[in-house]
């Protein structure tokens, strides 16, 4: 089921205590959806928050995944890009996950720090903080969804010097390579002139870029 905007933002949800005991699949706005997933058993969830939506509203669809009695597999989500505990708290909500997709989404008030950043030329900008970058804690948490085969996520910044690092890094290294992870997709430099989807495939441990899109759209995104 799609779900589409919301007519009442500011009032309670005309799907709020809807029970639909058949309904697995799901996408639409955070606010509307969150109800549903704590209290239905939907495996599929998408979710999407609007500029005016409650910073805090993605915190309350993890919680309610974590309510819910049944497995969740495939998971799409807006993210703050400098909440640095998302991913922790997704494989403590939603362990049996096979397939995530991350979207970057900036908070007001980091684009308020990142004009304040931009005056100032700082290269040690709030605006270039992301959890993903420490890609050694970030490849512990990917491994703790450990029958994820497919990680997915979409950032504005450019990657393109440490890419395979990363993606090497987020697979687990060689070392202690991730139980199932085998496609890490990347879309990198969302909204500028060189934005591109990377695909990287795991073969014996070893991350191989297999292809890349420049200047994708989003139902590009949508169909990986
Ligand atoms: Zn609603």
């Amino acid at each position: 089921m799609s779900v589409g905007e919301c007519i009442s933002a500011r009032k309670p949800c005309p799907l709020d205590d809807t029970q639909l005991p058949k309904l697995c699949d799901i996408s639409g706005p955070a606010r509307c959806i969150a109800p549903l997933v704590k209290q239905n058993s939907i495996t599929r969830v998408v979710a999407h928050q609007s500029p005016l939506d409650d910073p805090l509203i993605m915190t309350a669809l993890v919680q309610s995944l974590s309510l819910s009695t049944v497995n969740h597999t495939v998971l799409e989500l807006d993210v703050d890009a400098s909440d640095y505990g998302i991913l922790q708290r997704i494989g403590e909500a939603a362990p049996a996950l096979t397939s995530l997709k991350l979207l970057e989404v900036q908070p007001s008030d980091t684009v308020i720090r990142a004009f304040v950043c931009t005056l100032l030329f700082s290269d040690e900008c709030q605006q270039n903080r992301r959890a993903w970058k420490d890609g050694i804690t970030w490849g512990r948490a990917l491994c703790n969804l450990s029958q994820l085969v497919h990680f997915a996520l979409r950032t504005s910044l450019c990657v393109a010097l440490y890419e395979a690092l990363l993606v090497q890094q987020w697979g687990g290294g060689k070392g202690t390579p991730h139980p199932a992870l085998w496609c890490i997709l990347l879309w990198h430099s969302f909204g500028n002139r060189s934005s591109c989807i990377s695909i990287w495939e795991s073969s014996h441990a070893t991350w191989v870029k297999n292809n890349s899109f420049a200047n994708p759209d989003q139902s590009l995104f949508n169909l990986m």
